[in-house]
């Protein structure tokens, strides 16, 4: 089977496509022969040694497909179910034509979803679902402020807190960005590349700020976030896309009006096969119901992993990006 190994971290020219043996799952693992594959940015930091893997190595976190093989010990699954895993992979990565995978970290699909929607939502709509159910509670009424609203856990996170009754303040990288969110129901957009956001975010809340302000850029927004929130706010600190933030001081969180923050991951939300499918069951629902629509704004080869890659990291993608093999 094809695959995509890196041997040394760096650009994505670092991605390379290889034929690997296919992987035969151990007792308690499947493998899915993948018909579609999620791309996401969590992928870009492996690669380049933000986040540091063990070298040579497969990579991607998410992909959907159909059971070809499972081990002796496997009830959850058979052979020819309709799967996806988001993050539960074993191996090589999923970037790749098949992949192994723990049965109980892999999800079963409904008929209703296909392997596009599933690999383009999985991860991302996971994500959305503890970061506005349960690291915190969105209540309707409140205002929240999402960074990088025009992007794939962003879109999924405007919506489903608008169908929570929330209001929402997004924040994108450029007009086309701003409409976008807008269709999908952002009550106010700051294009934080030109505006001051935390001016903004206090103008639009009257002075008072945001109770909670979900923060996935990093670097380049952490003053602008930390500005936004209003007294015993919560900042919300889930990605890095323009580098990590600086370490926080205790003394900043007073200083704001007694901040609180936090810096979530998705597997401590999902630490049980039970909290992984009442998850997924609550991303299917809401994609059932029609009030999360998942755009697969790119779909690339799996051979382009890198271009992919590039897309991502040059701003230059709307949505979910898939690679297809
Ligand atoms: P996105 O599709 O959201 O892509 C990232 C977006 O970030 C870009 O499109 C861009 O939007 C914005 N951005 C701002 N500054 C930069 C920069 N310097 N370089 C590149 N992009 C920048 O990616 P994903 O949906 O895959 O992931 C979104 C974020 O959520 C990532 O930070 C990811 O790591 C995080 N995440 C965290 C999880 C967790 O468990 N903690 C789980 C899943 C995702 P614009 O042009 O509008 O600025």
């Amino acid at each position: 089977m094809r695959a995509i190994r890196f041997e040394r971290t760096g650009g994505p020219d670092v991605l390379e496509l290889v034929d690997v043996e296919t992987p035969m799952p151990g007792p308690r693992q499947i493998l899915i022969h993948h018909e579609a594959i999620g791309v996401n940015f969590i992928e870009t930091y492996q690669r380049s040694g933000l986040y540091p893997m063990k070298l040579p190595s497969g990579l991607g976190g998410e992909a959907a497909g159909v059971v070809t093989a499972v081990g002796d010990e496997v009830t959850r699954f058979k052979i020819g179910d309709r799967v996806a895993t988001a993050g539960g992979g074993v191996g090589p990565g999923a970037y790749a034509d098949y992949s192994i995978a723990a049965a109980e970290r892999a999800v079963a699909l409904p008929d209703t979803i296909d392997s596009r929607t599933a690999a383009a939502a999985l991860l991302k709509g996971m994500t959305t679902e503890f970061l506005l159910r349960r690291l915190h509670r969105v209540e309707a009424g409140e205002t929240i402020l999402v960074h990088a609203a025009a992007g794939g856990v962003g879109q999924i996170m405007v919506q489903w807190a608008k169908a929570l009754g929330a209001v929402v303040i997004a924040t994108v990288g450029s007009e086309a960005k701003a409409a976008r969110v807008r269709e999908l129901g952002a009550d106010h957009v700051i294009l934080y590349r030109d505006q001051d956001v935390a001016a903004e975010v206090r103008r639009i809340t009257g002075g008072k700020g945001v109770p909670v302000a979900y923060d996935s850029v990093g670097k380049d927004t952490f003053e602008g976030t930390l500005g936004s929130l209003a007294r015993r706010g919560l900042f919300v600190s889930f990605g890095n896309a323009s580098g990590p933030p600086p370490p926080v001081e205790g003394r900043q969180l007073m200083l704001g009006g007694s901040l609180f923050f936090t810096r979530p991951t998705m597997v401590d939300y999902q630490a049980t096969t039970e909290e992984l499918d009442t998850s997924a069951a609550a991303l299917w629902a809401m994609i059932g119901s029609g009030q999360v629509k998942i755009e697969i704004g790119q779909t690339f080869a799996l051979a382009e992993a890198r271009k992919a890659h590039e897309a991502l990291e040059s701003r230059a993608t709307v949505g979910a990006s898939l690679l297809i093999p």
